[in-house]
């Protein structure tokens, strides 16, 4: 098994604990199952701990994903292709279904955890989301005025970079990331004036992962603003989709997370049947405040859209929003459930 292209940055360069000999390693998913064990943990500690602990989790998981292993997290694909090849090469289909196994069961029991403590792309939007915060603070006329001369100014930027890099190739077709990139600019301009009421448009991120999902399938190499991050694909479209992903995400927050990621669109799906999820036990006068607190716009008047909520814990301890393990609940207490679980 021939020694696969390994970018310079990354410490390892080679499998830490390789299965069968091969290039294989199963050290990121060790490390991914270790990340995925605590986050679930660690979200019931008190609040000022949890939300230490989390930061620290992302960083961590940054370094390990980034810059530590030599392992893609793009484990979407991973699935397609692995798909295409068990029987022939068991041990590489093993390599790329292996993380995204242990996530969907993770997912099916802890929701989103992945994305609101391990992710590294999630982190990063995170980070930038913090100007987009503060400019949906506005009153909505302010607000939309500075989100679209923001939008302006990062279009300009992304497309004066992508043009000035293009790469003489078939652009669509070899380009995929380029365009989601593109996409997301496009959806953040169509989001503004609903960003506190755009659960409609969040559905366009199943559209997103069955498009990638399907051109995956029929063999287009599809690249995704997470190559450039934690692969070795360090190519033109990957890298103009994650300066696009970042840019919009300071315009409106965890806008890549919410509205196109195909990631994050299959693990909201899963989400929906995962025990552990966010309850409300209070009483909703309509004051709004939920809803400027949380980052993904998963709530609304005391509603909640789980396959939104990324698991940050920023809502939980105010006005009855706490965690609940529906499947503990109802063995311990039958007919008071339904009363908690909106
Ligand atoms: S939605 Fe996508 S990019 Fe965002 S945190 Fe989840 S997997 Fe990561
Ligand atoms: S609903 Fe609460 S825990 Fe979920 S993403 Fe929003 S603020 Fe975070
Ligand atoms: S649930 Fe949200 S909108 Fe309702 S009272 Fe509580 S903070 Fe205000």
């Amino acid at each position: 098994m021939g020694r696969p292209d390994i970018p310079l940055f990354k410490i390892v360069q080679r499998p830490l604990l390789p299965v069968a000999d091969s290039w294989v390693d199963a050290a990121p998913f060790v490390a991914f199952f270790v990340l995925l064990t605590l986050a679930p943990w660690l979200l019931r500690r008190r609040k000022p701990y949890a939300h230490i602990a989390r930061r620290a989790m992302q960083a961590v998981s940054a370094f390990i994903f980034i810059i530590f292993l030599h392992r893609c997290l793009c484990m979407l694909r991973g699935w397609v292709f692995a798909l295409k090849i068990v029987g022939r090469n068991d041990i590489i289909a093993f390599g790329h279904l292996c993380m995204f196994v242990l996530l969907v069961a993770f997912t099916l029991r802890t929701g989103r955890t992945f994305c609101g403590w391990v992710c590294p792309l999630g982190f990063f939007n995170e980070l930038v989301s913090g100007i987009a915060r503060r400019r949906s603070r506005l009153p909505r006329r302010s607000r939309l005025i500075a989100g679209y001369l923001m939008l302006a100014g990062v279009a300009a930027v992304v497309f004066w970079l992508a043009y000035l890099a293009r790469p003489g190739t078939q652009y669509f077709s070899e380009n995929v990331a380029a365009v989601w990139g593109a996409g997301l600019l496009l959806l953040v301009g169509l989001a503004l004036p609903f960003e506190f009421h755009d659960r409609g448009i969040k559905r366009i991120k199943y559209v997103s992962m069955l498009s990638w999902i399907g051109l995956s399938a029929v063999g287009v190499f599809v690249t995704s603003p997470w190559c450039t991050l934690f692969g070795d694909e360090l190519d033109y479209s990957s890298g103009v989709a994650l300066i696009s992903v970042l840019l919009a995400g300071t315009v409106l927050a965890m806008s890549w997370c919410r509205y196109l990621c195909p990631m994050g669109a299959a693990l909201g799906w899963l989400a929906k049947f995962a025990p552990l999820r966010l309850v409300h036990l209070g009483t909703c006068t309509g004051c709004g405040k939920c809803r400027e607190m949380c980052p993904m716009g998963a709530l609304e008047n005391g509603r909640i859209d789980q396959a939104s909520c990324i698991y940050c814990n920023e809502c939980v301890g105010t006005c009855g929003f706490a965690w609940c393990d529906v499947e503990a609940e109802r063995a311990a207490a039958p007919l008071s459930l339904s009363a908690k679980v909106s």
